[in-house]
């Protein structure tokens, strides 16, 4: 048996404080200008915590599945992809998702790899049209497919790169990488013309293409758009810890209910005590905020049959 194979499954998605980025896009989630190529992490103190948080993950007696996002680029920090080995190898984790531009130079990506107990890392990789050439970015998405890790390329549709994404499509079934496709927000205002979802205003927007979005069924956005009341297994299986280390049972309940945060992973006396009951009725009266929140509704639950060591579907197959 692999050790922590015995443990209960609990999913994570830690998005941690990392701010810097050596890429420039328009629609930046983390909201231009706030990304910065110079600035490692928001605080002074976010390094250290940032290893806080790490070392109580690395406590957790539960098999943790890692969705680790951050509001920059991983491989712009020697630190940061250090926190990343050393989860790699810690024997609760089941495996770690890295988020990523797939920027990295060849010698680089070699080194951290070669660090790494490669078996559990994931690399979530999204091509950003406007910062990299799409020979380099697949190139990078093969080097890392040939030294074990999983890879999973992410494309994002908006109105000015649909003949990019097509060709990214093609190069992924050329040589054989998992896909997934989802689409682009109008973040920043960067299609000043553009509604919330931008692509949906293209008349010409190829269907094959858009037919790739990983979308649920619609009952699940209706719950999502209102999900107070409805059966969901946060807090059960699935916890959020945000920027400042601050552990939630979600990404919504931190946003609107900081005050029900369950502690704080950067103090070490802190003790996760997860809800007994698998389901419990959501008490928001907001929007659900994000995929990694509203895929643990029952209603997704229940369908949803994920594949590979990620903590998202990547095929609509996966989500019934
Ligand atoms: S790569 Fe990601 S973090 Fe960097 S600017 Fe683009 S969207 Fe923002
Ligand atoms: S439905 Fe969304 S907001 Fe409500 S508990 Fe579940 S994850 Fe949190």
């Amino acid at each position: 048996m692999v050790p922590g194979d015995h443990l209960t499954p609990l999913t994570i998605f830690y998005v941690s404080p990392l701010r810097r980025c050596n890429f420039k896009c328009s629609y930046c989630v983390s909201h231009q200008p706030s990304i910065t190529d110079t600035l490692e992490w928001h605080r002074t103190e976010d390094r250290a915590q940032h290893q806080q948080v790490v070392e109580w993950i690395c406590r957790l007696p539960y098999r943790v599945r890692l969705r680790l996002g951050s509001a920059g680029e991983p491989f712009v920090s020697a630190a940061y992809l250090n926190s990343v080995v050393r989860l790699t190898h810690s024997a609760n984790l089941e495996f770690v998702e890295v988020l990523t531009n797939g920027s990295w130079g060849t010698a680089q990506f070699e080194k951290f790899i070669a660090e790494c107990d490669v078996r559990k890392l994931t690399l979530w990789m999204t091509y950003h049209h406007s910062e990299i050439t799409l020979e380099r970015f697949v190139a990078a998405a093969i080097q890392a497919r040939s030294s074990g890790a999983t890879v999973i390329v992410h494309a994002l549709l908006f109105p000015d790169n649909l003949k990019a994404a097509n060709a990214l499509k093609e190069m992924c079934s050329k040589h054989g990488l998992t896909l997934h496709v989802g689409l682009g927000l109008n973040i920043n205002n960067a299609y000043p013309e553009g509604s919330r979802v931008p692509v949906l205003d293209q008349e010409d927007a190829d269907p094959s293409l858009l037919a790739l979005n990983v979308a649920f069924p619609a009952e699940v956005y209706d719950l999502v758009a209102s999900p107070r009341g409805a059966p969901c297994s946060a807090g059960h299986n699935y916890i959020y810890i945000n920027r400042r280390a601050e552990v939630h049972q979600c990404n919504t309940y931190a946003k609107y209910y900081p005050s029900l945060m369950l502690g704080s992973a950067a103090n070490p006396d802190f003790v996760l005590n997860l809800r007994t009951d698998t389901y419990y009725a959501c008490g928001t009266p907001e929007r659900c905020v994000c995929v990694e929140d509203y895929q643990h509704l029952q209603l997704v639950q229940e369908k949803q049959r994920i594949v590979r060591p990620s903590v998202i579907a990547s095929s609509l197959e996966e989500i019934g």
